[in-house]
């Protein structure tokens, strides 16, 4: 093959990826994965980002899903260097703005005989249609319009017929996607048909408007999800009736769910938007998903954004499907929040509690604050979501976990608990972590107890659950007089429920 055709040989600096969204709804994972490979790819050649909005589906495009797409890269941490509301030299880079730039490419098509107009009804096509169908054959465009004279044009027109833009292709032959990921990929010519670039409306097709965009944006490197792959073939050759170079293709595979269908809602949260606001952080969700199709060494697992830019290349993207593994998301965001410095862990919570019962709690009148909160928590959190379900009790007297009332009146010894509990803590000089620890120690010792035994009845009086951050700074944390009464409240329950 020519390699001369293609683009790919450039100067790494030269690289131009670009993610090209359709905004028909939030930003899924596998959108993610693929904005994410081709942001890696361009960064490690310290090539450009480009981020192209395709919203020529008038039905299904929204203005609410550009933002939320927007929104979903910018908190990923994948900035581009054009698009929207970067600019740059080759926009406009929604498509719907950049109507002339498809007119004057399909003028150019027609005028150079490479495209033809087609005067063809829809009831035209879609009995064209029906046959193929009931033969049980691909529709392929028969090419009726394709020797239509001026005369013959002049006719249909007059006779009010509207048209549309055909590309003018080859029937026999083959058309070769050489792919990074897949190899080459052969397409036979002969099912692609002549297929449409300007619909009667002006406005031009998928398959037109990416090949414009990809060749007026001087893209190097197509990266997308290999559900484009069969697009492929019309848009090389669309190229090259345009007498464009072709970018390098590298197509991924699909994201699946656990059984084994593609991964969409029915698996659960699949979008960027969801997993934010159900408390991952974007270093884990980066992490994950380059993971979801790429290795290093088939070994290692944690990557940081840096290390993830010098590493990755697509050469080492899997040919085949990977299977979304929501363990693994979860493990790796409670390492990202473990290992994260506290300041930083604490503002990310401070963000995500805003939409929570937590919103504008932490901090006011004499409750703890977040940063208060965050030494006792951030071992137990494997998401921000956490943080509300083991502080949430500082904030309010205990309510009781079914699970943990049954334990607690359940329990034998409670009674003598709490009430020692009660008494010691009241009478302690200072109410430090220490203090509060040394003499627990000591009541456990006298009732012949185990400390966990003797902790659980205070554990779920404080808190109404049985799991909570460490017993003895949380106490110290609720405060003496808190505390007390809390464990006073509990013991009267006790009584009220014997
Ligand atoms: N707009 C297409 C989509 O969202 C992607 C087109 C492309 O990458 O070529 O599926």
């Amino acid at each position: 093959m020519n390699t001369n055709k293609y683009k790919g040989g450039e100067e790494p600096g030269a690289t131009r990826v670009r993610f090209a969204p359709s905004p028909t709804g939030h930003l899924h994972v596998g959108g993610a994965r693929t904005a994410l490979y081709g942001w890696l790819f361009a960064r490690s050649r310290k090539g450009s980002f480009i981020l192209r909005i395709e919203d020529t589906d008038r039905h299904r495009s929204t203005e609410e899903s550009v933002e939320q797409i927007i929104s979903s890269l910018q908190w990923l941490g994948l900035d581009w260097d054009e698009g929207p509301g970067v600019g740059g030299d080759r926009g406009p880079y929604r498509q719907m703005e950049r109507m002339e730039i498809y007119k004057e490419a399909a003028a150019a098509l027609l005028e150079s005989g490479k495209a033809y107009r087609c005067y063809c009804s829809p009831e035209e096509l879609d009995a064209a249609r029906a046959n193929a169908k009931a033969a049980g054959k691909p529709f392929v465009y028969n090419g009726r319009c394709a020797n239509l004279t001026a005369v013959d044009e002049e006719k249909l027109k007059a006779g009010g017929r509207g048209s549309v833009v055909r590309l003018r292709l080859p029937d026999t032959g083959v058309t070769i996607v050489r792919d990074i990921i897949k190899g080459d990929v052969e397409f036979d010519n002969s099912i692609l048909g002549d297929f449409i670039l300007l619909r009667s409306s002006g406005i031009p097709t998928y398959n037109f408007a990416v090949s414009v965009d990809d060749a007026h944006m001087g893209v190097t490197h197509v990266i997308r999800g290999d559900d484009h792959l069969p697009n492929t073939p019309r848009q090389i050759l669309l190229l090259e009736a345009m007498g464009e170079k072709l970018p390098a293709y590298a197509h991924l595979p699909l994201i699946l769910g656990p059984d084994k269908t593609p991964f969409s809602k029915r698996h659960g949260a699949s979008s960027v938007e969801e997993f934010r606001s159900q408390g991952y952080v974007r270093e884990a969700l980066c992490n994950y998903l380059a993971l979801l199709g790429w290795s290093l060494d088939g070994e290692t697992t944690l990557f940081s954004v840096e290390e993830l830019i010098e590493k990755f290349s697509l050469e080492r993207v899997g040919s085949t499907a990977s299977v979304f593994d929501n363990e693994k998301l979860s493990w790796m965001n409670g390492h990202y929040i473990r290992s994260m410095d506290s300041e930083e862990l604490a503002s990310r919570i401070e963000q995500f509690i805003e939409n929570t019962v937590l919103a504008g709690l932490p901090g006011t009148d004499d409750k703890p604050s977040v940063t208060d909160l965050v030494p006792l928590v951030q071992e137990k959190m494997k998401t921000l979501a956490d943080f509300v379900d083991l502080t949430e009790f500082f904030f309010h007297p205990a309510t009781f976990e079914e699970k943990a009332l049954s334990r607690l009146v359940k329990d034998a010894n409670a009674p003598a608990v709490l009430a020692n509990a009660a008494e010691v803590l009241s009478s302690l000089d200072v109410f430090s972590v220490e203090a509060i620890e040394s003499t627990l120690r000591q009541s456990a010792d006298d009732l012949e107890l185990k400390l966990g035994k003797f902790l659980q009845p205070i554990r779920i009086s404080v808190s109404g659950k049985t799991i909570t951050p460490g017993m003895f700074e949380t106490l110290e944390m609720l405060g003496r007089e808190e505390s007390v009464s809390r464990l006073l409240a509990a013991i009267d329950l006790l009584k009220n429920s014997g």
